[in-house]
């Protein structure tokens, strides 16, 4: 699973952390980040859930 995070368009709403904090964390700024170690997502049910949840359609899942 890729996942990819625009972070021109992430507002750093926090919704990804919130729905899936094993896969996305935020960087000092606020901006939406992988947490280290799960850049790929595997395993994690709720990433397609964080992209959804996300207000700006920041966050990419393929396949
Ligand atoms: S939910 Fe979207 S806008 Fe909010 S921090 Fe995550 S990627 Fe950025």
């Amino acid at each position: 699973m890729d996942i990819l995070i625009d972070k021109g368009v992430c507002i750093g709403a926090g919704q990804c952390a919130l729905t899936a904090p094993d896969v996305f964390t935020q960087d000092d700024d606020g901006f939406s980040e992988l947490v280290p170690g799960r850049e790929d997502g595997a395993g994690s049910p709720l990433v397609r859930e964080a992209a959804r949840a996300c207000p700006v359609s920041a966050i990419k899942v393929a396949p």
